[in-house]
């Protein structure tokens, strides 16, 4: 019988933290919107038996992010993360055999409730911490049952479809290519623009 790691919120917590770098409340709010995203879910063991059931979006790139690719083992990579880039604390869980999905964000208030729970003296990241561990998922979360509709181009496993860019000739995966003005199935950069500048030829 597998051990239920996800009951060891001292354990999950200091292993994120191992790999991250340090401990910080970004890494305590992260195991915690982990813990709960599996069981709301009804995912036991995101690490093993479950790995291939569940996608998660999250919606920050910051230190929460790396608590919940650690607790669930979703990866970039293996297209069970999935990044959207708002600058919010949350994160949406899905399990994919079940159809069942919820999102997680952190309550603005979860900050001040920090504040007023602990006493002057315990250091502020201290009492984020502390709050973050203690605190109720209900009190620390706004916690909203969703659906999500998935194309097969969101999904994990090999690529679906690929082509080269009409204009510049690299190969695009997974449907992402677009039909420009000339009728040609062309990348994203081509088409819309680059997001870097190209430097002077050397030669
Ligand atoms: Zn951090
Ligand atoms: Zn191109």
């Amino acid at each position: 019988m597998q051990a239920d790691y996800l009951a060891n919120l001292d354990a999950l917590i200091e292993e994120c933290g191992s790999l991250h770098g340090h401990v910080c409340p970004g890494q305590v709010l992260g195991v915690r919107m982990a813990v709960l995203g599996c069981r709301l879910t009804g995912i036991e063991d995101p690490r093993g038996v479950d790995r291939k059931r569940l996608l998660v979006w999250v919606e920050i790139d910051r230190c929460v992010t790396d608590a919940v690719s650690a607790v669930t083992s979703v990866r970039l990579g293996k297209r069970s993360l999935k990044f959207l880039n708002y600058g919010k604390v949350a994160a949406t869980f899905l399990n994919l055999s079940e159809g069942l999905a919820f999102r997680i964000a952190a309550k603005e208030e979860s900050r001040e409730l920090a504040d007023a729970l602990y006493p002057a003296g315990v250091g502020k990241k201290e009492r984020q911490m502390l709050t973050y561990r203690d605190l109720d998922a209900s009190a620390l979360f706004k916690i909203e049952s969703v659906r999500l509709e998935l194309d097969e181009f969101e999904m994990p496993g090999r690529p679906r479809g690929r082509i080269s860019c009409a204009e510049c000739g690299e190969g695009v995966n997974d449907g992402r290519d677009v039909v420009d003005a000339l009728n040609r199935r062309v990348c994203r950069p081509c088409a819309f623009g680059l997001y870097y500048q190209r430097t002077p030829k050397a030669d």
